[in-house]
């Protein structure tokens, strides 16, 4: 693993943060007060090739992999306006369909997902399984040739601008014990797919979603793969997911102390500008600091991802998103004190990040889950649970 980016890599890096400086934090924040979308920012990013950099190049892609998705979130959000399904369309249900789809899948979808004129959501989360797939419930029966999905979901993000979401269920036979998921492509319009808004303390574009499966049909072509190897296509899925929370962190991580930074330099209340103080400068320091080990650990899971080392990936993925959700956390609330009362108008805009970054440590697998998995996988200690 080399630390030194391609030239490809720095390229992408400097386009795409040239495309997100022409819209910026201002764009993205009046979108999300107003109820917008971002679709002007998210086709232009489509249409320039960004947003399916990772999908396989005879489908339209960009023929890279997770690290060049992640170079693109961690511009956007550094520009301050993070696309939120990018962690979920091209990089969780493009991945799942590119390795595990049937030709037809691919063909339906690849391209779309990958010039942006297409996008999925993911649904996994359940009222009542929470951290805890193996307690997922949303079943699929069949009859005849087709499916039958019924359950319930929620948080999930983007349902409404998402053509289809990939859901997964379990099939009736192997509804108890350890999880034996199935992968669905459920469209957006498919009678008894029910979805509701969740009102939710977030400054972001992307809402949240309960959604109730209601014996909802479909035909054999929405399952994804095979029924018998759905653990493999999940995990295929998920870190990508975690790697990608990891650049969406630390995108927003970078915004933040830039923000700050700048401030610091110049506000002034005594005789030197605040940044002067080592009370100011050192939090600002440790916050880049945290931030760059973090991008470190995000690149390496990245690495091994993309060298097909789902195992050793696995790990690493976990822990970058560890590190990268920590580190926005922590920047994001130093940033916020820099900037004193400023910190919490609405001018700076800086105070809603406090939530966004939150969002980091809970989703899509909360800081406890990761510690238990480190615990437990990593260092061989015993499980409570
Ligand atoms: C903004 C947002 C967007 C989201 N988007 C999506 C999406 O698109 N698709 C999707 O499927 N999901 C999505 N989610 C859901 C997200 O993945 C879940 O919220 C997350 O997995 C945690 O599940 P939970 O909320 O049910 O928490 P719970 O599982 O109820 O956990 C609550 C608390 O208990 C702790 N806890 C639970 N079990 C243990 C244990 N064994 N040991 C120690 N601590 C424990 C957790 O760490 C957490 O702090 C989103 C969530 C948010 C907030």
């Amino acid at each position: 693993m080399t630390l030194v980016e391609t030239d490809e890599q720095r390229s992408l890096r400097t386009a795409v943060a040239a495309l997100a400086a022409r819209y910026g934090h201002a764009y993205f924040a009046a979108a999300a007060r107003d109820g917008r979308t971002t679709d002007e920012l998210w086709s232009e990013a489509g249409k320039l090739g960004y947003l399916g950099v990772n999908l396989p190049e005879e489908y339209g892609g960009g023929g890279g992999g997770i690290t060049e998705l992640a170079i693109v979130l961690e511009e956007l959000g550094a520009a301050g306006c993070p696309l939120l399904l990018l962690v979920v369309s091209p990089a969780i249900c493009g991945t799942v369909i590119a390795r595990f789809g049937t030709d037809g899948q691919k063909r339906r979808w690849l391209p779309g997902l990958a010039a942006g004129t297409l996008r999925m959501a993911f649904g996994i989360t359940e009222p009542d399984a929470g951290s805890n797939s193996h307690r997922l419930t949303t079943t699929a029966r069949r009859d005849g040739d087709d499916w039958i999905l019924t359950g319930r979901k929620v948080f999930i993000s983007g349902v409404d601008i998402a053509d289809a979401t990939l859901v997964v269920g379990r099939t009736e036979d192997a509804r108890t014990g350890r999880l034996k998921p199935c992968l669905f492509i459920v469209e957006r319009d498919t009678p008894g797919f029910v979805r509701r808004p969740i009102p939710m303390e977030l400054a972001a574009p992307e809402k949240q979603f309960e959604l109730v499966l209601d014996d909802v049909r479909l035909p054999a072509s929405a399952l994804v793969g095979d029924e018998d190897a759905g653990l493999q296509q999940l995990f295929a899925g998920l870190n990508p997911e975690r790697i990608m929370t990891a650049a969406f962190a630390i995108g927003m991580a970078r915004y933040a102390l830039a923000r700050a930074v700048d401030y610091a330099k110049v506000r002034q209340v005594w005789d030197e500008p605040i940044g002067a103080h080592q009370a100011v400068a050192h939090p600002l320091a440790r916050a880049h600091i945290e931030t760059e080990l973090a991008r470190l650990m995000m690149y390496k899971a990245a690495y091994l991802y993309d060298t097909g080392d789902d195992a050793a990936a696995g790990e690493a993925a976990n822990m970058a998103k560890y590190a990268a959700a920590e580190a926005a956390v922590r920047t994001v609330d130093q940033a916020v004190h820099t900037l004193g009362g400023n910190g919490l108008t609405k001018e700076f805009g800086l105070a809603a990040l406090i939530t966004a970054a939150r969002v980091a440590r809970v989703a899509p697998v909360s800081r406890e889950m990761i510690l238990n998995y480190v615990s437990h996988r990593t260092l061989g200690l015993p499980k409570s649970y």
